[in-house]
C-alpha cells in the first residue's frame, strides 16, 4: 500500500470512528405514526382514517425539530420493519395481524437503542356517544360527538403512558408525558377527561395527572417499549369542532413545535432514576 493511500484509510477510519461516537451520544428519538392503511384506527367526522391525521404530524414533526428521529415506519405505509415481508400491496389480515404490526414498531424501537418512543394518535369515543350530521362536511354528511356528551365533558388532547409499579421505564415516562402535557396546554389545548371507567370503553384508563392530561392506560406499544415510552392522543377527530381544529396546518406546526420543545426538556435534563 503506498504512504498517500495508507493516509487516506487512516483518515477515512478516523472520521468513521468521529461518526460512530457522535451516533453513540446523540440520543435517538422514536416516533411512532399510529396504525397504517389496513388497521387505519378512528375515523375523522367526515370519514377520514386516523392514520393519515397522525401521518400529517410525524411530517410536522420531522419538519420542525433537529432531534435524531427513527419514525416507525413512513406514510401511508406498514410498519418499517415489516415492509420487505409484506408491504401492504398485496398484505391481507391473515398474513398481517394488527399485533404484527404493534410488535414490528416496539421491535424497531428496541433494536435501536432509543432513549424515548412517542406514539402518535387521535382519538375517538365510543359509538353510543358520536351522531350523524347530514350537514356537516360541506353537505355531504359527516359525524360528530353528541351535544350531551360535550356538556359534561372536555375535548382535546391526552397523553398515556404505563403506570404500572413494574415498569422500570415509568418515571422517565411520566417525566416526558408531564412535560408535553405542559407544552400542550401553553398553545391552548385543554386536557380530555372522558375516559372514565365504566362509563367509557376505555377499561384500563385512569388519571395519573388530570390537569396535564396525563392518563394510564395498558396499551401493547407502552408496555413492550424497553425505554420511556407514551402514546398522545392529539385531539377528537370523531367531534367535528376538534377535527377542524386539529386539522389545520398551522395547528399542526405549532403542536409539532409544543412537541419538539417538551422532547429538547426532556432530554437536556438527567433521567430522575
Ligand atoms: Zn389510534
Amino acid at each position: 500500500m503506498k504512504n498517500g493511500t495508507r493516509l487516506s484509510c487512516l483518515l477515512l477510519l478516523g472520521l468513521l470512528n468521529i461518526v460512530n461516537i457522535v451516533r453513540a451520544t446523540v440520543p435517538t428519538i422514536i416516533l411512532d405514526p399510529g396504525h397504517d392503511p389496513l388497521y387505519p384506527g378512528a375515523r375523522g367526522s367526515c370519514g377520514k382514517f386516523e392514520y393519515a391525521y397522525n401521518d400529517a404530524i410525524v411530517a410536522a414533526f420531522l419538519k420542525t425539530t433537529s432531534a435524531r428521529v427513527i419514525t416507525t415506519r413512513d406514510a401511508g405505509q406498514a410498519p418499517r420493519n415489516l415492509k420487505l415481508k409484506t408491504g401492504l400491496n398485496g398484505a391481507s389480515r391473515n398474513r398481517y395481524t394488527l399485533k404484527n404490526s404493534l410488535q414490528a414498531r416496539t421491535a424497531l424501537a428496541n433494536s435501536s437503542k432509543a432513549v424515548l418512543f412517542i406514539s402518535i394518535h387521535h382519538d375517538s369515543t365510543a359509538a353510543r356517544f358520536i351522531t350523524a350530521d347530514p350537514a356537516l362536511c360541506q353537505g355531504r354528511g359527516g359525524h360528530t360527538l353528541l351535544p350531551e356528551f360535550k356538556a359534561r365533558n372536555d375535548i382535546g388532547f391526552n397523553v398515556f403512558i404505563d403506570q404500572d409499579p413494574e415498569n422500570p421505564y415509568y418515571q422517565e415516562s411520566l417525566r416526558f408525558a408531564m412535560l408535553l402535557g405542559n407544552e400542550l396546554i401553553g398553545i391552548g389545548r385543554k386536557p380530555s377527561n372522558y375516559h372514565y371507567f365504566p362509563e367509557d370503553d376505555c377499561r384500563s384508563c385512569r388519571p395519573v395527572n388530570r390537569d396535564l392530561g396525563v392518563w394510564h392506560q395498558q396499551l401493547f406499544v407502552l408496555r413492550h417499549a424497553r425505554m420511556a415510552a407514551v402514546l398522545v392522543e392529539v385531539g377528537n377527530i370523531a367531534d367535528a369542532e376538534d377535527e377542524a381544529r386539529i386539522s389545520a396546518d398551522q395547528f399542526r406546526a405549532q403542536f409539532a413545535k409544543a412537541l419538539n420543545r417538551a422532547v429538547e426538556r426532556y432530554l437536556s435534563a438527567p433521567a430522575s432514576h
